[in-house]
């Protein structure tokens, strides 16, 4: 009824409502929506609801608890949430049990500062008491940062290595080595904190430069020794049929082994040199003296030490020097020679730098050594082997030793001369160095050779040395007696833990997959796990020794038997009982049947306390599936927390405790440097948390490739506060335009959907296989990619900008509006689905938004299905086409509006003027090309038509995508007709129905259709 009253047009639009807040204010609403969470037990019900279902299980590496997460932590946590999540979402199972690592030295030197003076009164029970109250203390902050950054687990009952059940197993998973025979105790040289007076494991130094003094030093090889030498390689030159002319004059002037060291204070324990067996070595006339070193590196030493020209005098294989004595640099004692094949002509092998570094010489420096190797089997792995090698050979040169009272007189122990002292001081016994600090002493002793004429030559060197992980000075290589477990011993099984871990490593996945080849040569090279510690925090290796006799009782029974005491009273038993407590009653010596014990003191290294965890704490407390699905830590747990499982993995089952290994990198600043809190560059979690919340952070987790170091500032952030915002707002779009929508009456099946509608959910599909895809291979970065692409370009900028005209102007229960919101409600709900590892408090909050029927919280649902419908290949085919062609029109209108023809493109006419096959197809879509242009007005014109005359033709579509496939001009004018008052649309239907003369017939027939007519005119 047409009526003067005028019309209201806004009240006939449908305009957005939501109150999903277009501002996040994430800082405050996380916490409210954990606690939320919290009190309804969302974990739980999460696990409820995957009752029966696969089960998966990342097990957790234990932090250590001695301080607040620092973005390292925050990083790993969150990683590690994605892997759970994300399985959790794909159908599977996936408890997570958080864990802390709670004993060890950092700790004990907290508690020792804070109680100073006070310890020396304390027993060890109350030390260790502190000790756990700071552990305790530490954990609680963690874990209550770890669930401000929305990481899902078991937070009320996460394991700790110092509960009791926990302590408990560390004991018997030592007994179980011990059962399978890996397990002695000897003197080998360890690395050794002389600051903090204690063994470390390998996994526990630090390679930094480091500057020695590096120095040559002469060993005179005396007159017979010299007339030795010669007759050997007389005896040798005639087998081989060699001559020498030179040999006469070899001994006609003094002779010197000459070694090359950087740790000058190693040689007064010198006792040998090492020559390799088949390098040739030669004879060497400088001038006055006669020196033997590798003939290869004859010249280098000569440069090195600004000789004159060397005068090769005879040359013979190393072996013949084997058994010779030489005389040590100026010690009255012999310098046994041996022959050993970890000789190498690139540098010594240096006493202490082990594993990585002396590769590194192999290949880097180089050339620094004379192939005559200074043995010191108290100070270095290779030189203790061989020392064990030439036991009978040396034992003139012990038994001298022991004379002079500088070696134990019992032979008790294995035979290592070592006179340092626990706290890296010289022992009594050595002449004029006694009492001095290892790396003091060096100067001292470099002059005194200097004045005997041992020396000859020296120069300050810099190298990767071996540093103390916890107080970072440089460690030593000292041979104490110490608990091993041996990599090479087969004990009760068929293969070696060095053999099973290799073929273990062989059959684990590995992401990123040069993780298996880091691992191996780990593995191939690392010396035997030294797991004794001289502390009091930790697990007692529970060890017990016969008074009487003096034996070692080291029996899995006696161990199980202790165990069960520290399953209910804790490891501090060991500590507040006597030694008769803690044995089986009746128990007697086997030996003597003394009855009289005393208590190993030393405690086991922490890192086998972590590597039990997946016994401990997954299997016996947890009672999951082992071995478990993933691990995933940083790229320093291969040495650490991989090998310390995998140990204990072959020790209990033989077997990997896990499947696959996931590493990541290192959290650097903004131009890729370590963040340190004194340089002021470290990010801090909870800051970030707190202003702009943590899915914050963990957007950005997800957009850093953690393959690599991964770069975070405050810039950086700020640019995912922007990409938050992005995603926020499609979802947004999308809920505030469903407000009307109930699915289970309005939606429109797939088939009889818009085509452009059926298209975008076709474009869902494709984006949830390959998101979920991504999950799978732990690609977040290619997640974060994927839905970024898709909520930014193919939702906001096209597919959204297209509906909006439908969406606002028709009809409100009309097919078309219900088929856009029926798409609009499918993609919010992939959104948030697709979103949830990355984005839990936002995809929570999208999922409450939309309407319907559904899991109380997006956590309980699971990933959508993206299986391509039948027809979406060429559904995606066509659009693509189309779309290509509208980005087209967009540049054109793009023009015009820059030179101020038109305004908004709704003001545009655009003629389209193509080919046969291309003007052929979108004749199909001729009437709704005005809506996906976004004008007013299409015309399309086919092959020989011309664009007109006043118009330059658009030759930007020349070139396509799919290259020269068809041609195309299009022009842009100004529409035809009128604008309309509601759509904005010009169309020469305005004005021609005097009902509604401000609008084109379009709204005219949606508002008769939508809200009658009745309703709106009065
Ligand atoms: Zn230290
Ligand atoms: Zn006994
Ligand atoms: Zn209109």
């Amino acid at each position: 009824m047409a009526t003067e009253t005028p019309l209201d047009v806004k009240s006939t639009l449908n305009l957005t409502k939501t109150d999903f807040p277009q501002k996040a204010n994430l800082g405050q609403r996380e916490p409210e929506r954990l606690e939320r969470w919290r009190e309804t037990d969302l974990y739980h019900d999460i696990l409820r609801a995957r009752a029966g279902l696969p089960v998966f299980i990342l097990h957790d590496g234990p932090p250590y608890a001695n301080s607040d997460i620092h973005i390292g932590t925050a990083v790993n946590k969150i990683l590690k949430d994605f892997v759970v999540k994300s399985h959790s979402m794909m159908g599977y199972c996936a408890p997570y049990v958080p864990g802390y690592d709670c004993h060890g030295l950092p700790i004990e030197l907290h508690v020792d500062k804070k109680l100073g003076a006070k310890k020396a009164e304390m027993d060890p029970v109350e030390f260790r008491r502190f000790c756990r109250d700071y552990a305790e203390n530490a954990l609680r902050r963690q874990t209550r940062d770890f669930q401000r950054l929305g990481v899902f687990g078991e937070w009320d009952h996460p394991y700790m290595t110092m509960s009791h059940a926990y302590e408990a197993h560390i004991a018997r998973i030592f007994g179980k080595f011990v059962e399978r025979g890996y397990i002695y105790k000897g003197a080998r040289p360890v690395y050794w904190c002389i600051t903090d007076q204690t063994a470390l494991a390998d996994h526990e130094v630090e390679y930094k430069d480091h500057t020695s003094p590096s120095i040559y030093v002469k060993f005179p090889l005396p007159p017979g020794q010299v007339q030795e030498l010669k007759n050997r390689i007389t005896s040798w030159e005639s087998k081989e049929g060699a001559t020498a002319p030179d040999l006469a004059s070899v001994g006609s002037k003094p002779v010197y082994v000459l070694i090359w060291t950087t740790t000058p204070w190693t040689l007064p324990a010198n006792i040998g040199i090492t020559v390799h067996p088949n390098f040739t070595y030669a004879a060497v006339d400088f001038g006055s003296e006669v020196y033997i070193v590798a003939s290869d590196l004859v010249g280098a030493v000569r440069e090195n030490c600004g000789l004159n020209s060397p005068r090769i005098l005879v040359e013979f294989p190393g072996h013949l020097l084997e058994g010779l004595r030489a005389r040590h640099a100026w010690l009255d004692r012999d310098s046994l020679l041996m022959t050993g094949t970890f000789v190498t002509l690139g540098g010594e092998a240096d006493a202490e730098t082990e594993l990585d570094v002396r590769d590194e010489q192999r290949k880097g420096t180089g050339k620094s050594g004379t192939g005559c190797v200074h043995t010191a089997p108290g100070h270095g792995h290779d030189d203790f082997v061989i020392g064990q090698q030439y036991r009978t050979q040396l034992q003139p040169i012990y038994d001298q030793l022991r004379r002079a009272g500088m070696m134990p007189a019992t032979s008790e122990a294995t035979d290592v001369y070592c006179p340092v002292s626990n706290a890296g001081r010289f022992t009594d016994d050595v002449e004029r160095f006694s009492g001095m600090k290892v790396f003091q002493a060096n100067r001292p002793i470099v002059d005194y050779m200097r004045e005997t004429g041992a020396l000859l030559f020296t120069e300050d060197y810099t190298h990767r040395y071996p540093h103390c992980w916890r107080c970072k000075n440089p460690v030593i290589f000292r041979a104490t007696a110490q608990w091993f477990i041996s990599m090479d011993a087969k004990g009760t099984g068929t293969r070696s833990l060095r053999q099973g871990a290799l073929e273990e490593t062989d059959a684990t996945t590995w992401v990123p997959s040069w993780g298996r080849e880091r691992m191996r040569n780990m593995l191939a090279k690392r010396p035997d796990w030294c797991v004794s510690r001289q502390r009091l925090w930790g697990v007692p290796i529970p060890a017990f020794y016969c008074r009487g006799c003096k034996q070692i009782l080291l029996t899995p029974d006696l161990i199980n038997h202790v165990a069960s005491i520290f399953e209910t009273d804790s490891a501090d038993a060991w500590y507040s009982r006597p030694a008769s407590d803690l044995v089986p009653e009746g128990f007697a010596c086997p030996g003597c049947g003394g009855r009289d014990f005393e208590k190993e003191t030393d405690i086991l290294d922490v890192w086998f306390d972590a590597g039990s965890s997946s016994i401990a704490a997954l299997e016996h407390e947890y009672q999951l599936p082992w071995p478990a699905d993933v691990y995933l830590e940083g790229g320093d747990q291969y040495r650490g927390w991989f090998n310390s499982s995998l140990m204990v993995g072959l020790a209990v089952h033989g077997k990997a405790p896990f499947k696959t290994v996931v590493t990541h990198g290192w959290t650097v600043d903004g131009e890729g440097r370590a963040m340190h809190k004194s340089t002021g560059n470290a990010v801090s979690p909870n800051k970030v948390m707190e202003s702009s919340g943590a899915e914050i952070l963990r957007l950005w987790v997800a957009s850093s490739d953690f393959n690599d170091d991964m770069r975070v500032s405050d810039e950086i952030l700020k640019r995912q506060i922007d990409a938050y915002r992005k995603l926020r707002n499609t979802a947004r779009f999308a809920l505030g335009n469903i407000f009307d929508f109930d699915p289970a009456t309005d939606a429109v099946p797939e088939s009889e959907m818009l085509e452009i509608d059926r298209w975008a959910l076709a474009v869902t599909r494709q984006v949830v296989a390959k998101a979920v895809e991504a999950y799978k291979r732990f690609d977040y970065t290619a997640v974060y990619h994927a839905l970024y692409n898709y909520a930014t370009v193919t939702l906001s900028a096209i597919y959204f900008d297209i509906l909006k005209d439908r969406l606002y102007t028709f009809a409100p229960a009309s097919t078309a509006r219900r088929s856009a919101q029926t798409a609009l409600y499918r993609i919010g709900e992939v959104l948030a689905l697709l979103l949830s590892p990355i984005l839990p408090f936002t995809s929570d909050e999208i999922w409450e938004h939309l309407p319907g029927e559904r899991e109380r919280s997006v956590h309980i649902a699971t990933f959508p299905d993206g299986t391509p419908g039948s027809g979406d290949a060429s559904l995606i085919k066509r659009w693509d086409r189309i779309l290509e062609v509208r980005s087209l029109v967009q540049k054109a209108l793009e023009e015009k509006r820059a030179a101020r023809e038109i305004g908004g493109s709704l003001e545009a006419k655009v003629i389209i003027n193509t080919d046969g096959k291309l003007y052929r197809f979108l004749r199909e879509y001729q009437d709704i090309l005005p809506s996906i242009l976004i004008v007013s007005q299409v015309e399309l014109r086919g092959e020989g038509d011309d664009v007109t005359g006043s118009e330059a033709p658009r030759s930007g579509g020349d070139e396509t995508a799919e290259g020269k496939r068809y041609a195309i001009r299009i022009a842009v004018e100004h529409a035809a007709g009128l604008k309309c008052e509601r759509c904005w649309n010009w169309s020469e239907t305005v004005g021609r129905d005097s009902r509604y003369p401000t609008l084109d017939s379009r709204c005219i027939q949606q508002i008769e259709e939508g809200w009658g007519a009745g309703k709106v005119v009065g």
